[in-house]
């Protein structure tokens, strides 16, 4: 199919979801899982590589024998020399359940992603990636358009009976709001006993109408996507600039991989001692804590005040401290944290740039709670912490947290 595609000259070739395979039961599901850099996917890089094309594969069933819990539904996007440009899980799993007539709860059988993530850029546009029954999650979508994309794919298995529902309406739809192509492969045809999909495999262009589908007996459909067209369509109705952020906004707690220092008031925070970060917020190891966990969360916008911030960065900010609460609780495996914020010098704050202090909890660890009498002098009586201390401890969250 490669090797065709390419006769007709095209950029980047898209394959549905499952296009490893589709399991009869969720032990076989699992059971037989592969891996990102297996014998499996390196044959399409080997592929790619020889037929100077980018492919899109998701989602796949990825084991990763590195962490112990159910294969993540994984699509990967190939350049033409096979190397892997953009890792995407899948992040809303599908789970039905109407008794008697379907039952299909994939969270049974897969690990939910953790991260959005950033539109790609391919020869044929920047391109958004979701998979499947994201195509429900319309701030998914909107929030790939505002990051730059031109073209979101959703490569599907589709049951029947939701395809026939919903399938194309939803495509277009997606298409239609963002302005965007759509790219959708699927599944088709009967996989087994209990499984059916929907097929139709589309793409439909920025204005909504679909320009190419596949049916029973055409196994692959082809389209140009025209980045000239879209401006045009975007231009002629720029519903982007006409949404109403005042009322209402889409907030997105993504996850950045920089590695650059942040300032924390008058103090540089190297990237040695920060162990996460989100679009807008990072966390990092205390210089001086009060006890072992005491980490800080902090805007990265430096502000002095909590009411400084702008909405987004506040819900960036306290989503940010839940998941490092939930990190620490689980490092710590403590059952309770101290989660406190000194707003202003009068209530303790000594460094004028907002800060989250996340505390995991122990019983009997401040004897009467003294938890924050110790937390306002702590600064005085405390030793500041090496500088190597504080990095082996954010390398401990750091692997934790990748586990
Ligand atoms: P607050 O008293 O609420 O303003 O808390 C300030 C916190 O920042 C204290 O927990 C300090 O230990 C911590 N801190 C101050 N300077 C640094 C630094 N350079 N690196 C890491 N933590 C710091």
């Amino acid at each position: 199919m490669i090797k065709r595609a390419k006769q007709r000259d095209c950029q980047m070739a898209f394959f549905p979801e499952c296009f490893d395979y589709i399991g009869r039961n969720r032990d076989e599901t699992i059971a037989l899982g592969i891996e990102e850099d297996g014998q499996y996917i390196n044959q399409f890089r080997e592929v790619a590589r020889e037929h100077r094309i980018w492919l899109s594969l998701g989602g796949f069933h990825n084991k990763d024998p590195s962490k112990n819990c159910l294969p993540f539904n994984t699509y990967l996007v190939l350049d033409e020399n096979g190397e892997t440009r953009s890792r995407y899980d899948k992040l809303h799993l599908f789970n039905l359940d109407l008794p008697g007539r379907i039952r299909l709860m994939e969270s049974e059988f897969s690990t939910a992603g953790t991260d959005l993530v950033l539109p790609v850029d391919t020869p044929i546009g920047k391109l958004g990636t979701a998979i499947c029954y994201d195509v429900r999650f319309p701030e998914l979508s909107l929030w790939q358009r505002y990051k730059g994309a031109q073209i979101l794919s959703y490569p599907a298995a589709f049951t029947v009976n939701t395809g026939l529902a919903h399938w194309e309406t939803l495509l277009r739809a997606r298409a239609i709001e963002t302005q965007c192509y759509v790219v959708a492969a699927a599944q088709t045809g009967k996989h087994n006993e209990k499984r059916s999909s929907y097929g139709h495999s589309m793409v439909v262009d920025p204005w909504g109408a679909v320009i190419a589908q596949c049916s029973e007996t055409v196994d692959m459909c082809f389209a140009e996507i025209s980045l000239d067209y879209l401006d045009e369509v975007r231009a002629l109705q720029p519903v982007l600039d006409h949404r109403r952020s005042d009322l209402y906004s889409l907030i997105a707690n993504e996850r950045s991989e920089s590695k650059e220092s942040v300032q924390f008031g008058p103090n540089t925070i190297s990237s040695d001692t920060i162990f996460y970060r989100s679009g807008k917020s990072f966390a990092f190891v205390n210089l001086k804590p009060v006890k072992a966990g005491h980490v800080l969360v902090a805007p990265i916008r430096e502000v002095k005040r909590l009411a400084e911030l702008t909405d987004p960065e506040t819900a960036d900010l306290f989503i940010t401290v839940t998941k490092i609460q939930r990190l620490l609780e689980s490092y710590y495996k403590a059952e309770a944290s101290t989660v406190t914020v000194q707003d202003g010098p009068d209530a303790g704050q000594t460094v004028p740039h907002v800060h989250v202090h996340v505390i995991p909890r122990t019983p009997g660890d401040f004897r009467d709670n003294e938890i924050y009498t110790v937390l306002e002098g702590h600064e005085d009586v405390r030793k500041p912490r090496t500088e190597e201390e504080m990095k082996t401890e954010a390398d401990n969250y750091r692997n934790f947290l990748n586990r």
